[in-house]
């Protein structure tokens, strides 16, 4: 019969430093997997998804049929070359752009079938954005970026709202920042306070777009580390757009995308970040030692009338 302090120590395994058993310590004798948690099923699953842009000769079909499915709690990378449709995907997947054809239940809701009203309230309620172009307020200090977020979105006091705008500004070395505007921070710092204010609420999903093309590898690795421990820490799903490299050692799963397309199944050793494909199209990061099949199938397309 376990003890009550080891059924206590299995239940909350995270007091187990307060008697010397510290899940650190089990974690260096162990191979440790790169998520913490995972949700049973996906967070985001989507099936099917075309969009195109213009019509006639002048057609682009910038997404076509992508289905792919979104744990919670993962770090999720979406590369490939420019033109290849990743920033509509993202904007199809995180509630901006309406696809032609195709389905994305995220967090129990199908989210194109939702009223206007509805879909501005899931993106306040659950998603974060950080976009290439920063989409800051000109008027606002730093510190207001984020309590506008906070007091809008979550519905936070004020006292409450400027202890975390300037913890979440701290983090992210904006700290003697705080009161200046856009126009008077550099594009880097610009960077940090979009990033900052993403990570300000506690969102659903994070979706960002090239989150460190502004910055140094030093800011840059230091961000994407946050935005990891936000996925981990918080149970966030996160899916960046990004041609960085640098970043896939920090993903969960890395998608490759071609013409529009994800490209086809890869078989991959887990737990390591690189692919036994000569031509890496999926990495899937679960633990060492198994090798799973990557999940996306590559259909024919569905061309819709419009
Ligand atoms: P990536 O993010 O991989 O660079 P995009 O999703 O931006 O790719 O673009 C995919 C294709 O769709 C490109 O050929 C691009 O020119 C086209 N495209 C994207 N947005 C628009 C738009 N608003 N109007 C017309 N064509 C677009």
């Amino acid at each position: 019969m376990p003890s009550r302090l080891t059924r206590f120590l299995t239940a909350f395994p995270r007091f187990g430093h307060w008697f010397g058993r510290s899940s650190a310590r089990k974690a260096a004798t162990r191979p440790q997997p790169p998520t913490v948690r995972r949700s049973p099923g996906p967070i985001l699953s989507a099936s099917g998804l075309l969009r195109a842009f213009g019509s006639g000769e002048a057609r682009t079909v910038a997404v076509q049929d992508v289905s792919l499915d979104l744990r919670q709690g993962e770090l999720n990378l979406l590369m490939g070359p420019s033109g290849s449709g990743k920033s509509t995907l993202l904007a199809v997947l995180s509630a901006l752009l309406r696809p032609d054809a195709g389905m994305v239940q995220a967090s129990g809701h199908d989210i194109w079938r939702m009223s206007e009203g509805e879909l501005e309230r899931f993106r306040l309620r659950h998603c974060s954005y950080i976009f290439q172009g920063y989409n800051l307020f000109p008027a606002l200090t730093a510190r207001q970026q984020l309590e506008v977020v906070l007091k809008w979105g979550e519905g936070v006091g004020s006292a409450e709202a400027r202890r975390r705008a300037d913890h979440v500004l701290g983090q992210l070395g904006l700290s003697k920042k705080a009161t200046l505007r856009p126009a008077q921070l550099s594009g880097g710092e610009k960077q940090r306070v979009a990033i900052a204010r993403a990570l300000v609420k506690n969102p659903t999903f994070i979706f960002a777009d090239e989150p460190t093309s502004a910055l140094d590898w030093e800011n840059g690795h230091q961000v994407i580390e946050m935005i990891r421990e936000c996925a981990r820490e918080r149970n966030a799903t996160v899916l960046v757009v990004t041609h960085d490299h640098r970043l896939m050692p920090y993903a969960d799963r890395v998608f490759e995308m071609a013409d529009g397309r994800l490209q086809e199944d890869a078989e991959v050793r887990v737990g390591e970040t690189r692919c036994l494909h000569k031509e890496p199209t999926l990495v899937d990061l679960t633990p060492v030692g198994t090798v799973a099949s990557a999940r996306l199938r590559l259909r024919e397309p569905v061309y819709s009338n419009h």
